[in-house]
């Protein structure tokens, strides 16, 4: 068993429109999102982390609201939702892992699981740290080539 586990549950609700923070679309068609985070510690719940977000259509960028519930974002109207999201949804995990890539990119391995593991947070990178993102992906391949390449010589001809 695993000491910290996390149950994630989404629930895609009912569409309605929004002027998008992501991708500048005006009235783009949007749906409710709710997650629930369960974080669990040695089998233990650590309670429930609910989050209602605005998804646009257009670009799947998730918009934070200030609703407390579901239930409670159910009760505006959606010519309403614009008055109700805040920002983007924006998670800075994924930006501390590009920058880890910035630094360990010429390591055997280490810098490409990073940036693998990059993919699932594909929807949340965005602007500046895209380009970084997308510069990455070379040196990261170039630099593992260069390992495998000089680990195939040195076995060939070392001693
Ligand atoms: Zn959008």
């Amino acid at each position: 068993m695993r000491k910290l586990y996390e149950k994630v549950e989404t629930i895609e609700g009912p569409a309605g429109w929004i002027d998008c923070l992501g991708c500048g679309s005006r009235s783009a068609p949007a749906h409710v999102r709710q997650r629930l985070r369960t974080p669990y510690y040695f089998g233990i719940s650590l309670g429930t982390d609910n989050e209602v977000l605005v998804v646009c259509d257009v670009c799947k960028s998730e918009h934070l609201t200030r609703a407390k519930s579901f239930q409670a974002f159910m009760e505006y109207r959606p010519d309403d939702w614009n008055a109700q999201i805040t920002k983007l949804n924006s998670p800075s995990f994924p930006k501390i892992l590009i920058a880890l890539v910035l630094l360990v990119w010429w390591c055997p391995l280490l810098g490409l699981l990073i940036y693998l593991q990059l993919r699932s947070y594909r929807q949340y990178i965005r602007g500046k740290w895209r380009m970084l993102y997308g510069l990455m992906m070379w040196p990261t391949v170039v630099a593992n080539f260069c390992w495998i390449a000089f680990g195939v010589y040195d076995a060939m001809h070392g001693q």
